[in-house]
């Protein structure tokens, strides 16, 4: 099991200077994996994260969110086109990196919608992952695609509404993203989704009800991670947590943060490292007993 740190921890961007940074600081604060935020995989310069990645002891992820201009589920064609071939773009950094999980709303725009997703939409967003997918499956890539909460996409808001769409999808390589923020807006509890996801549970996120630090807020962690243990899930969890002492202004008005839960990536970093770790570890000892 591979415990990693979303990049926007550390630094605003994905220019090779704050890729190293991101690398050395998600080793030095304990973690084995860093999910790089992929914002524009088009202009990503691959031989120079290639380059820091392959000097360090750390494995790598890449998540992405879609925007206006490339939404899957839009119902406009050219739209449609475009979140295909970001997507495919991005496989292609992803392979280069050796990296072997893409997750993230792959199929949506974030964003609050103003009514349901129509069937025209929905089938759009299948086909693009379905495209997707049968890219990475040459490229050894898992996607997951994670489920977010209802203020940011209507297509599905729960872990099992996220796998009647894999369902549709029906490719072995894309399974469920789970992350706790959303979760603790959404689901019943916090085990149920782990539960009914099971083995098709191929990735998760760690963030706190405010995303700020892990243990100050409202989310059941230990009921979360006796879940994941229950089910033997072994395979990553990541740390995300933003504030707009890292994260520039669009994106942090996209995110939605007004305020600051922390000013310190090393000190916060740390701590969800052994937060994470402790947990999981707790949970384990459950088959002792
Ligand atoms: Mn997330």
């Amino acid at each position: 099991m591979q415990i990693g740190c979303h990049g926007l921890v550390w630094a605003g961007t994905v220019e090779p200077d704050d890729v190293e940074k991101a690398v050395t600081k998600t080793l030095d604060a304990g973690f084995d994996l860093l999910e790089m935020p992929l914002f524009d995989p088009e202009s990503f310069d691959v031989d120079a994260a290639r380059a820091v990645l392959s000097a360090h002891p750390i494995a790598v992820s890449a998540s992405m969110g879609q925007t206006a201009d490339s939404d899957p589920h839009s119902e406009d064609p050219a739209c449609v086109q475009a979140a295909e071939r970001k997507l495919l773009a991005a496989i292609d950094v992803l392979e280069a990196l050796g990296a072997q999980y893409f997750v993230g709303a792959l199929y949506t725009e974030l964003r609050k919608y103003e009514q349901p997703a129509t069937r025209a939409a929905r089938a759009h967003a299948v086909g693009v992952v379905q495209t997707a997918a049968d890219r990475a499956a040459e490229a050894g890539i898992t996607l997951g695609l994670e489920v977010v909460n209802r203020y940011e996409t209507n297509l599905f808001n729960t872990g099992r509404g996220a796998l009647a769409f894999l369902d549709e999808v029906d490719r072995p390589n894309v399974g469920v993203h789970l992350d706790t923020y959303h979760m603790n807006i959404e689901e019943s509890d916090m085990a149920q989704p782990v539960l009914d996801c099971a083995d098709r549970l191929v990735y998760v996120h760690v963030g706190e009800s405010h995303r700020g630090y892990l243990g100050s807020g409202t989310v059941d962690f230990d009921g979360f991670f006796k879940a994941l243990v229950r089910v033997g899930y072994d395979g990553p969890i990541t740390f995300e947590s933003f504030s707009t002492a890292v994260v520039h202004d669009d994106l942090s008005r996209m995110l939605a943060i007004w305020r600051n839960l922390w000013d310190d990536s090393e000190d916060l970093g740390a701590h969800a490292n052994a937060f994470i770790r402790g947990r999981i570890r707790a949970a384990e000892t459950i088959a002792l007993h």
